[in-house]
């Protein structure tokens, strides 16, 4: 067993630990690194699952990248493709839905493209999810000077 992030080896306990609080192997410190992420921004754990799953991919995800506004779950810079793993749908509220069309708004200004991704998408979809990422990637690539 190894770390997914850094690829160190790890025990069982720390296995055991890992995939129960965060559903990701990882070491002791990448562990207490990602926790004090979540615990900074609020991140669901299906952003972490996400992120190393894009990881995996080779698309070369940022976990909680600021874009000058607010903190994007995760961000695919070099296409501008902001991610966000929403976790309560069925509690959206009126004023949350025109702060999300506002953000939308000034993301496309800043020629950013945001895709909102429900958190249980991501649970029961994680390979499925990935490959539409990967290939709105490779859309946003042909479509945008690639910096
Ligand atoms: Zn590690």
């Amino acid at each position: 067993m190894a770390c997914i992030d850094c690829n160190k080896n790890i025990g069982y306990e720390t296995f055991k630990k890992s995939t129960e609080a965060l559903g990701v192997e990882l070491c002791e410190r990448h562990i207490r690194l990602i926790e004090k992420v979540i615990v900074e921004n609020d991140t669901p754990i299906e952003a972490v699952q996400l992120f190393y799953a894009l990881k995996e991919a080779g698309a070369n995800p940022m976990l909680e990248w600021w874009d000058g506004n607010k903190s994007v779950d995760i961000a695919i810079s070099r296409v501008k493709l902001n991610i966000e793993v929403d976790t309560d749908y069925q509690l959206i509220t009126h004023e949350q839905a025109i702060q999300d069309l506002e953000e939308a708004m000034h993301s496309f200004k800043n020629g950013f493209t945001t895709i909102r991704i429900p958190h249980i998408v991501v649970k029961y979809y994680l390979k499925d999810t990935v490959n539409n990422i990967l290939g709105i990637i490779q859309g946003l690539k042909a479509n945008i000077k690639v910096i």
